[in-house]
């Protein structure tokens, strides 16, 4: 039995949602006892694909002929070599990419798709139903079936030393007239919020530029990196790549401060695996105090000067 991991190159790498789902194949692969095949995307892939040591007997090959993501593209290149492999199981990250063009491969397969999984139990795949107060157990009856793991949910692997054997293989797709006109970069000087140990997430409830002024000086003495919630992003406080929950990131970090949100169910869904949860509020009922570890009952803009000044005297 084999299982394909479609990793994706981003400027030279292969990216952390990538090794994630890396360490979340791995996984599957022990439990089944299937052989792992590793597949990078992008016009780097084969400079990346070389320098992902950590799989040991793992077969790798890279597709630079694709380019970068266009999901018509890429899913159409997919389509022939996945069909031809036999494989059980197509993994991809559950990146905005992976969501885009594993859908086309699915249905061009024909094939089962379960996309944000969470774990494994034996042959069905684990995801988080209902904003992630329940877990759904899902089989898949196609030949194949193609799955998106979620970030959090896996750890990555340690990256070894050194150059790995690569297969370039020369895939083309037809982008059915799509194409990338331009990619911006959002570079906020901070950690990525997918990856950072620490997160401060923004509500509605800093209220305004100086409340704003306040959380993002407390995450800079903290290195932290700042998400929120959509409430948020509707004030102009985050751009809206940093909304986190349902409908925007999953994160993990070790410690999460949660400052003036109030803990909806869409937004808690994007801070299941958050180690230690820290919320401020105005509102005792808040339903963040159900979710958080420790909570502080308070006026914001009256107690991040005072948490300010205790992070300073550290
Ligand atoms: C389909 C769908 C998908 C969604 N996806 C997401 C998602 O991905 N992420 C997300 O976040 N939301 C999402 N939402 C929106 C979500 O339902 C909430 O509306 C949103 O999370 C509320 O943000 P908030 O808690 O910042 O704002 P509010 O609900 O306005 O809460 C503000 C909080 O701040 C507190 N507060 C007010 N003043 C102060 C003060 N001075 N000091 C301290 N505390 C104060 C209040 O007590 C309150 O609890 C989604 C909604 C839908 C319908």
């Amino acid at each position: 039995m084999k299982i394909l991991l479609i990793a994706i190159e981003k400027n030279g790498l292969v990216d952390h949602p990538s090794l994630c789902a890396l360490g979340g194949a791995k996984i599957l692969c022990q439990k089944t006892s299937a052989e792992l095949h590793i597949l990078v995307m992008g016009k780097n892939s084969g400079e990346a694909a070389k320098k992902l040591k950590t799989v040991s007997g793992a077969k790798r090959f890279a597709a630079p002929d694709c380019g970068d993501c266009v999901a018509e593209r890429w899913a159409s290149a997919l389509f022939p070599f996945i069909r031809d492999g036999g494989y059980k199981t197509v993994i991809a990250p559950a990146t905005s990419e992976g969501r885009d063009f594993m859908p086309r491969l699915a249905a061009l397969m024909d094939s089962g798709m379960v996309s944000d999984v969470c774990g494994f139990e034996g042959e069905l795949f684990l995801r988080y139903a209902h904003a992630g107060n329940a877990i759904a157990k899902v089989a898949v009856n196609t030949p194949t079936a193609l799955v998106t793991l979620r970030e959090t949910s896996f750890e990555p692997p340690e990256i070894g030393e050194g150059a790995a054997e690569v297969e370039e293989l020369t895939l083309k797709g037809d982008s059915l007239g799509s194409r990338v006109v331009e990619r911006r970069e959002h570079r906020t000087g901070r950690p990525p919020l997918g990856e950072s140990k620490c997160v401060v997430g923004l509500g509605r409830g800093i209220k305004n530029q100086e409340g704003l002024k306040l959380a993002e000086e407390i995450a800079d003495l903290m290195g932290a990196a700042i998400g929120g919630s959509r409430a948020a992003v509707d004030e102009g406080f985050i751009q809206n790549d940093l909304q986190i929950g349902q409908t925007g990131k999953n994160i993990a970090p070790k410690l999460y401060f949660a400052f003036g949100i109030s803990g909806a169910i869409q937004h808690t869904a994007g801070i299941k695996d958050a180690k230690v949860i820290a919320a401020i509020n105005k509102d005792p009922e808040a339903p963040i105090f159900s979710v958080a570890d420790y909570g502080l009952v308070a006026d914001f803009s009256a107690a991040a000067p005072v948490l300010l000044q205790k992070l300073k005297n550290l």
